[in-house]
Formats: structure tokens, sequence, C-alpha cells
């Protein structure tokens, strides 16, 4: 068959990154299939574009993935699924074939895109075993109903939710993904690149959609099969950067450490970074990121009050952050920490303790985020209801953000635009760019105006 896989992210701010996902199913597909990529990250009119590579493909199957709900710049849900009805329409005019949808925007909640955007099969979660198997259930005309995760109408027309494959796949046995049809300006225009070293998060955090596209139990790539991607990736000239795309790379601690050790051992000279959690961190690990060529971590610390942290189900306290950012600090790793703004429950005034605690623990960077509900993007009434308490923080933010001057509030813009990144860039950096945002300000900006607390 000819399988037209089409990318459908666009998003390039803060960086364009690739469709590692898709480039993993497009690996698992047979080579007796014919696989294209349609990728419409740079395309100035994505419909055309789309439609140009359908007419010169030909396929029998096309395969959207779906990445992201909102937006990856952190500004919440826009007008994510106005586009992918644009995407379905500009297929159906030039094709029969049939329309998979999958990838980790889906994969959120499958049936309510089902009937939002009528594809003819969407996929949940992981697509390495599921697609293969579509393939040939499409061959045979039958089997669909054998297929885990596969979201399908019956021969009466009635949406159907199969149940999730009793296990989740080897990641050893998947074939690494092949970015030989890669776009050169993700190289050209940002040289960074994606990397996974595992599957899987153990935490509950409460409104996080990872485990349900990839399961709680971790489940690992041997290290020296990473670093084997790794040193593929740095032997590209255009590569500069890569991002350990894991959902948390230091759960689990040991498989972290491992990891990192190949790293040293095989000379891996390519800087890269990681999402970071408060648990699972300490000093050896630590020193292990900075001798691998960590440029920095993420920290995904959310709240800052262990009220809020608790009522997130974190499962760690301020303390926890505190320690890690002391350790980042001594190893000389630097920690950029990320907090959500305004979660369910939460007051003006828990937004406030929050901000008074940054100030307090004074990380190398923080991104500020406001808190928006997947479940918005198909229920407007939803964004409604919450229009109020948003618009207040945004208030408060705008109030402080000078006396915070390297703190990215995306929202408003600060320390977060397409031109500042672009000047970054051409000036040789290169890498999650909070990382370079603080040696850039104004001597005035970068003196911190003497701050003491929000509240
Ligand atoms: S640690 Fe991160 S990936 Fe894991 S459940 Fe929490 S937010 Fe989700």
């Amino acid at each position: 068959m000819r399988v037209a896989f089409v990318s459908g992210n666009r998003e390039q701010l803060p960086d364009g990154v690739i469709p590692l996902g898709l480039l993993y199913v497009m690996s698992a597909t047979p080579e007796r299939h014919e696989r294209t990529l349609i990728d419409l990250c740079f395309a100035d009119d994505p419909g055309e574009a789309l439609s140009q590579g359908l007419a010169e493909a030909s396929p029998d199957v096309v395969a959207v993935g779906m990445r992201n709900i909102q937006s990856g710049d952190y500004s919440g849900v826009k007008h994510t699924l106005d586009y992918y009805r644009g995407l379905m329409k500009s297929i159906r005019a030039v094709t029969d074939a049939p329309v998979v949808m999958g990838g980790a925007g889906f994969s959120v909640m499958p049936r309510a895109l089902m009937e939002t955007l009528e594809p003819d099969f969407g996929i949940s979660g992981e697509g390495e075993r599921a697609f293969p198997e579509l393939l040939e259930a499409l061959e045979a005309g039958s089997g669909f109903d054998r297929i885990g995760n596969l979201h399908w109408y019956d021969p009466d027309g009635a949406l159907r939710g199969n149940p999730a494959p009793a296990d989740f796949l080897d990641m050893d046995a998947l074939r690494p993904p092949d970015r030989s049809q890669l776009d050169p300006r993700y190289d050209e225009r940002f040289g960074i690149d994606s990397v996974q070293t595992k599957r899987g998060c153990p935490l509950r955090c409460d409104y996080c959609t990872y485990p349900i596209i990839e399961g709680r139990i971790g489940r690992k790539r041997a290290p020296g099969r990473v670093v084997d991607e790794i040193l593929s990736i740095q032997e590209r000239p255009g590569a500069h950067h890569f991002f350990m795309v894991d959902s948390v790379f230091n759960l689990p601690k040991a498989h972290a450490k491992a990891v990192c050790r190949e790293m040293i051992d095989r000379g891996v000279t390519l800087p890269w970074t990681c999402y970071a959690n408060p648990l699972g961190f300490d000093a050896e690990l630590a020193g292990l990121l900075a001798s691998s060529g960590c440029a920095g971590m993420e920290v995904g610390s959310d709240g800052g009050s262990d009220a809020v942290l608790e009522r997130l189900r974190k499962g760690f306290t301020t303390q926890h952050i505190r320690e890690l950012h002391t350790l980042a600090q001594d190893a000389g790793v630097p920690d950029c920490h990320t907090f959500i703004l305004g979660t369910p429950g939460e007051s003006l005034d828990d937004v406030r303790r929050t901000l008074d605690f940054i100030v307090d623990l004074d990380p190398f960077s923080v991104i500020m985020m406001v808190w928006s509900d997947d479940a918005e993007a198909v229920n407007p009434e939803l964004s409604t209801g919450r229009a109020e308490l948003r618009d207040r923080i945004y208030e408060l933010l705008a109030e402080h953000k000078d006396d915070f001057p390297w703190w990215s509030i995306p929202a408003l813009g600060v320390n977060y635009d397409a031109r500042l990144f672009d000047m970054l860039r051409k000036r040789g950096n290169h890498g999650p760019l909070w990382q370079h945002v603080r040696k850039f300000l104004p001597p005035t900006r970068r003196r911190r105006a003497g701050h003491s607390g929000v509240t």
C-alpha cells in the first residue's frame, strides 16, 4: 500500500520540533508499503501543501499525526480543532483513501475527536503495533475489532473503541526513528533534535495526560541503543542540540544515570536538555548530568505551595523543589522551573503564594503558564467559566513582570517571542532558549529590582 504520513504540527515557538512519534510509526510500518512523509510545519499554506503532497503520493491510506490539543507555546487552547478540520477537508477533497488519526494530541480524547473531526479510524496511545495491524486489516477487509486501541466505525456505522492491548511495546524491539525524509529546515532553522530513552511515567499528577498516552510502567531502552541514536545525530553538521523527550528523564533514576554514563564513555559532545522531576534527584545524578553535557533541565514544579502541590498530586513538596535547585546549582546545571497558575481549586492568593515562592527560590529560569484544560477545545463553555480567574492572573503577572526580568511569561509575550528567539539563534544559541535569555538582557534589566515578593 502507499501510505502518506501527515505531520500536522506547525508550532515553531519556541522551536520547531521533529515529528518523532510519527517517525517511529513510519519505521514500524513494513517496508513493503511505500511510506511518504508530508510535514506541514514549514508550509506557507498547509492546506495547499497537503493537497499537493497527496496528489504526488497518491496514497491508499492517509495517517495524520496530531501532536497537541493545546498550543506548544503554552498559551492554551487556540484554534487547533479548526485547523485539523481544515486539514480533513483538504484530504477529502483530493482522495477517497481512508484517514487514520493518531498522536499524543489525538490520544487525549479520542472519542470526542473521532466525532468532531470524523476520520475513518483513530489510534490512541502507541501506534507502532496498531498501525501495521490496521494496514493488514484494510488489505483483508476484516479484523478491525482485534486491533488494540483502534477507534473505528462498524458496518452499522456505530463508533467503536477497542480496548487497549494487554501489554505495552518493548522499546528495544522498535526500530529507531528514520530521519531520512525530514525537512532540512529543522536543522537549518533550529538545529535541535529529539531522543526518547523510555516511555511511561509512574507518577499521577492530577491533570496529566502522559500516562494515558504512554502508560504508567516505565519501558526503558538499553542505554547503548539510546547512545547509538545520539551519536548518529551528532554526526549531522546541522545538529546543535537534542532534547530528551521522556516525560521525566530522571525517573527511574538508575536508568538516567546509566544513560549519562554511556554518553560520557562514548564521547557524546552534543549539548542536551531534559525534563526532570524533584523526585529521584540526587547529587550523583546532578554530577552525571553536568559531565554528560546536559545544558539545562526543565522541571515541572507546577505549584509554589504544598497545598497546591498536594491538590495536583505531584508527589513532592516545595522542600523537594528547593533541594533539586540547590543540587543543580552546585553541579552547574541550569534549572528552568515551569509553574502552572490557576489550576482547578486555586485562588488568586494561591497564585500570589506561588509567585512569592519562586522569588525566594530564585532558580536559573522560570516559565509561567496559566492553566487551560484540553477539554476546552471541545467545550467552549468551560473556557468561558475560567476566563475571569485567568484574566486576573494575567493582570497580576503584567503588574509584576518587570520585577522578574528573566522569567518567561508566554501568554504575555515576555521573554517569549519569535523575534527575540530569532535574534538568539542568529547569535549561535541553540537548545531551549530560556538558557540564553538571561545573558542577553540589558544590564539594567538583568539586575533583580530588589523585589521581596508579591503578596
Ligand atoms: S511527572 Fe510529568 S509526566 Fe508524570 S504524571 Fe506528572 S506531569 Fe505527567
